[in-house]
């Protein structure tokens, strides 16, 4: 409003100003026009009367006679065009004729309008009252008539010998300003309507595009902060008001919750029953979780089926775990959705400030590891717990510098460990595993960074860069004939990621590597976590072309039914059972009973941890087809197993490098 306020003023300014000058022009235009009417006009009524009366010799002495008889048509002409008075003069200064008879014969000198009369031209001036130099004739007639415009005309008389004689005709000024007024204010009414009009018609229009400016503006920012699909705050203003309140609670002394919420059986809601019962469903959870709450908390949808609540203040922790549970309670209940009922779970993550971090990028990534373990563990609520050792300062110190290292991969190397046929015929492939060439305290293992890495959002980026190096490798010995399978072990979250299968395409794209060179292990637990993300995830994979293993097999929970139901290429036998399988009977019945398993749906098997030959032979005679261990080799990097390769595959690598069979 100020806006349209200012121009509104502004442009009436400028408007205004327009309506100055351009009626000072057209005023002055007016002016002229009425004098030089009335110039003409008088002198072509003269003319005209002079062609009809004047015929007489103007040098020649006039008879009485002749002199009335003009007399009496110049009357008539004075009085039919508001002559007031006519004076005729022959040069070089004698008056002839004029309406006042007595001063006729009188000489004077001739004013420049009179002497220029005499040489045809015709002109006109202002003569005011009290100008010196009035002619007593003049001086009477401005008191008579106040003043007058005084218009000189040449006039042509005379028959064979015509002479141009020097006419003033006295016009009072009265009715001409009276006429000028007029048309000025005929004009100044005009204009001034014109204007307005077209001030009013640019206010109009200036105030209607500013009214849709307004609202779009509004629509704009509404939709920058909100989520479209259930108008709840989005990630952004989430961000915003979390920040704020972290900071009103350095002042009170209270706690600030931040909830992570991922809905648990929403994808098989958008499955069976399509994407317009599935959004019903995200606004449904919405609006229930903003009833449930109070007014100056914040229920936002941060994507997909992810929420997330924010209670700006809370007098202690503990009761953020209450609310989780309700909130849990409240969606236990079931949903109405265009005549469907439907029940959704969650798993909440919970985090607190100052506790847990002191913005909203800590507090989320906090609420999120919350969340995963809620997930992994099925509990529900889970508060993010930072006082045990995976985060303890020297682990927290660790993972910065372990995002450093993500951002200079030169400080992560890839170690690649073999597998063999069981039989000590071909190489079927390389599982690569990660170390951290730390630059302080040198090369650390993996089980020293990445759990760290599993509790935050680190992990994905890790496996990202990990995915790149190990893809570039094979690719690199795929150029040189060596068709070599390469293993990369993912982290639980990836399989969480609906978009890691669209990472990995864009990563074996970009270094050129068949998708049937890469492998891909996960554990039995990071299925579990949430069993349908991990099988759409895991089936975009497969169909992509990449083989999936399921690694360390026989330490997790997986269910036989859903083993069969995975899309899965092979099963990685645990090293704990393989290693003393010899010498323990319950390793071996373990080893021979996965090996069982994995034959009758028809997979691939590889032992882990075979360090002996005794293993190796057992293992054999068990059906085992691929082994994996110290005996064969141990993790190397790719530069020193190049020539353990070259001396382990015969001359053609071509012939020689096996690929697993899917
Ligand atoms: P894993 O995937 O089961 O890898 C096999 C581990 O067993 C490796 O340990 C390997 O060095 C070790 N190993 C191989 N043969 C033998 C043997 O004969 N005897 C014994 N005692 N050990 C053997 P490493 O490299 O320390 O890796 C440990 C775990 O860390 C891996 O287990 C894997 O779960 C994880 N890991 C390694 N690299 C990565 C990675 O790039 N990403 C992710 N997410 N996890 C990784
Ligand atoms: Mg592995
Ligand atoms: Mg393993």
């Amino acid at each position: 409003m100020p806006l349209l306020f200012r121009f509104g003023a502004l442009s009436l300014v400028l408007i205004v100003l327009l309506g100055v000058i351009v009626g000072a022009r057209l005023r002055a235009i007016i002016e002229h026009r009425n004098i030089t009417n009335t110039r003409q006009i008088t002198t072509s009524a003269l003319n005209f009367v002079a062609q009809q009366e004047f015929s007489v010799d103007m040098s020649a002495q006039s008879s009485a006679e002749q002199m009335r008889a003009m007399q009496d048509s110049v009357r008539a002409l004075m009085a039919s065009h508001r002559i007031v008075g006519l004076d005729a003069w022959l040069s070089p200064g004698l008056l002839v004729f004029s309406d006042e008879p007595t001063a006729i014969g009188v000489t004077e000198a001739p004013s420049p309008g009179l002497a220029a009369a005499w040489r045809g031209r015709s002109g006109s001036e202002l003569l005011r009252t009290g100008t010196a130099g009035a002619s007593p004739h003049e001086r009477q007639l401005l008191r008579k008539y106040g003043d007058l415009m005084e218009i000189y005309i040449p006039i042509r008389v005379g028959g064979d010998r015509p002479l141009t004689v020097g006419a003033e005709a006295y016009v009072p000024m009265r009715p001409v300003e009276a006429q000028i007024s007029a048309d000025t204010h005929t004009m100044v009414l005009l204009l001034a309507g014109g204007l307005l009009l077209l001030y009013l018609g640019l206010f109009r229009l200036v105030a209607s595009a500013s009214r849709r400016l307004r609202r779009q503006s509004a629509e704009n920012r509404h939709l920058a902060l909100h989520d479209t699909l259930t108008g709840l705050p989005n990630r952004a203003l989430l961000r915003d008001r979390t920040d704020q309140a972290v900071v009103a609670s350095r002042r009170s002394g209270r706690y600030v919750t931040l909830m992570l919420l991922d809905l648990d059986r929403f994808k098989e809601i958008n499955d069976t029953l399509g994407h317009h019962h599935g959004d019903s469903v995200l606004i449904h959870v919405g609006r229930r979780l903003q009833q449930l709450l109070r007014d100056g908390d914040t229920v936002a949808r941060l994507g997909g089926d992810e929420f997330a609540v924010l209670i700006p203040d809370l007098a202690s922790p503990s009761a953020a775990q209450q609310v989780g549970e309700k909130i849990l309670a409240a969606l236990d209940e079931p949903f109405d959705v265009d005549g469907v009922t439907l029940t959704v779970g969650a798993s909440i993550g919970i985090a607190h400030a100052p506790e847990h971090g002191d913005g909203f990028d800590d507090l989320l990534q906090h609420a999120d590891v919350a969340m995963y373990t809620a997930k992994a563990t099925h509990a529900g609520v889970s508060v993010y717990t930072a006082g045990t050792d995976a985060y303890s300062r020297a682990r927290l110190a660790l993972l910065a510098e372990l995002r450093a290292a993500i951002d200079d991969p030169a400080q992560l190397v890839l170690h690649y460990q073999p597998k063999v046929e069981t039989r000590g015929l071909g190489v079927t492939g390389v599982e690569a595993l990660v170390r951290w060439q730390h630059p302080s305290h040198g090369l650390i293992g993996p089980c020293e960074f990445i759990p760290v890495a599993e509790h935050t959002g680190l992990i994905k980026p890790l496996t990202i860069c990990i995915l790149n190096m190990a893809v570039e490798q094979a690719a690199a010995w795929n150029a040189e004939g060596l068709h070599l399978p390469v293993a990369v072990n993912l982290s639980a979250r990836c399989l969480l990621d609906l978009e890691f299968p669209g990472q990995v395409a864009t990563i074996l794209r970009a270094h050129g590597l068949p998708a049937a060179l890469l492998e891909l292990e996960i554990t039995e637990s990071s299925i579990m976590s949430d069993p349908d993300r991990a099988l759409e995830v895991l089936t975009t994979l497969a169909a992509m072309g990449v083989s999936l293993s399921i690694d360390d097999f026989g330490t997790g929970y997986s269910s036989m039914a859903y083993l069969k139901r995975l899309p899965i290429h092979r099963i990685k036998i645990d090293r704990s059972f393989v290693t003393s399988m010899d010498s323990d009977p319950s390793d071996l019945a373990i080893v021979k009973a996965s090996i069982e398993l994995a034959r009758n749906l028809n997979l691939g098997v590889v032992a882990e941890g075979v360090e002996t030959e005794r293993v190796r032979v057992e293992l054999q005679s068990v059906g085992c087809d691929t082994i994996q261990g110290y005996l064969v080799s141990r993790p190397c990097p790719a530069e020193e197993l190049r020539p353990w390769l070259d001396q382990h595959l015969p001359g053609d690598h071509d012939d020689c490098c096996i690929v697993t069979a899917n």
